[in-house]
């Protein structure tokens, strides 16, 4: 990303996040992304997670209304070129989102594209999603969604469709397009045995693969974080979709090759250039 001038108001992205105490994840991978990428970034903050390199600990989620004031009032002054969803934790706040996007143009179709990467467990397995948001992601947000970025456990979970090799990911695409987002891309990262990562995009009619080396390290946290919102950035600049999800699948092959060990665990995504 290229800072803008001097007293140039940049391109904007909201991030509509939960908080990761350990800095890895959530709204500071996002915010840390938007600023690489040139962009203001903005926050709309969903849901307190107690984390570090081992898991989630604990988390509070904000009052639906909260989450939906702080998208009315950025969008009311500041303007949102892109949005991007990541932990919404309850089926409350998954309604509420809708209704601030609807009342503020943001998702397909309206004038800010949406990116919603539908973070239902962090890496350790510990959920970020209640039970009935799960349906609620599904049935009602993913329609308004301009790009989906599941990951395959996430297409599991959408769709029952379970992708055990670099073959199955069209039928992911297709499963998930189905549910109503105008893109999906699949991300392969969680195919282990490939010796590639090559992702998938899908529009329902044409299918890209977005090939990458698989570069083997454990330290991914806040890797699906830092690809929405590398893509938004791109989308909040006025990038189309493909060239946008191109962007982003270099901004996150540089991130992940330089991700660090920190703490006992997982460390994270590199956010430093
Ligand atoms: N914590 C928060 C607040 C998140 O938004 C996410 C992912 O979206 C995670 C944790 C999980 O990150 P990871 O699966 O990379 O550990």
């Amino acid at each position: 990303g290229v800072p803008p001038a001097p007293g140039v108001t940049p391109s904007t992205a909201l991030t509509i996040a939960g908080s990761d105490s350990g800095g890895g994840a959530g709204i500071q991978a996002d915010l840390k992304t938007f600023l690489a990428c040139g962009v203001h970034g903005m926050t709309a903050l969903t849901a307190v997670t107690v984390q570090d390199s081992l898991g989630v600990a604990d988390f509070l989620a904000l009052p639906p209304s909260l989450v939906a004031a702080q998208i009315r009032t950025v969008a009311a002054d500041l303007g949102v070129g892109a949005a991007k969803t990541g932990m919404l934790a309850s089926a409350a706040i998954v309604d509420a989102v809708i209704e601030a996007c609807a009342q503020t143009s943001i998702g397909a179709g309206r004038s800010t594209p949406l990116v919603v990467d539908p973070v239902a467990a962090s890496m350790h397995g510990d959920s970020l999603l209640a039970e009935d948001a799960l349906a609620a992601v599904r049935d009602r947000l993913l329609p308004i969604a301009t790009l989906a970025t599941p990951n395959l456990d996430e297409v599991r979970l959408l769709t029952g469709v379970d992708v055990t090799s670099r073959d199955g990911l069209r039928k992911a695409a297709e499963a998930v397009h189905a549910l109503g987002p105008s893109w999906v891309l699949i991300k392969a990262g969680h195919l282990a045995a490939d010796p590639e990562c090559v992702d998938l995009l899908f529009d329902g009619a044409d299918f890209v693969e977005l090939p990458g080396p698989r570069t083997g390290t454990p330290h991914t946290h806040g890797g699906g974080d830092t690809l929405a919102a590398s893509i938004a950035s791109a989308l909040s600049r006025g990038c189309p979709v493909p060239e946008a999800v191109r962007f982003g699948k270099r901004y996150i092959m540089r991130a992940v090759a330089g991700a660090y060990p920190l703490g006992a665990g997982t460390g994270p995504v590199s956010a430093f250039w």
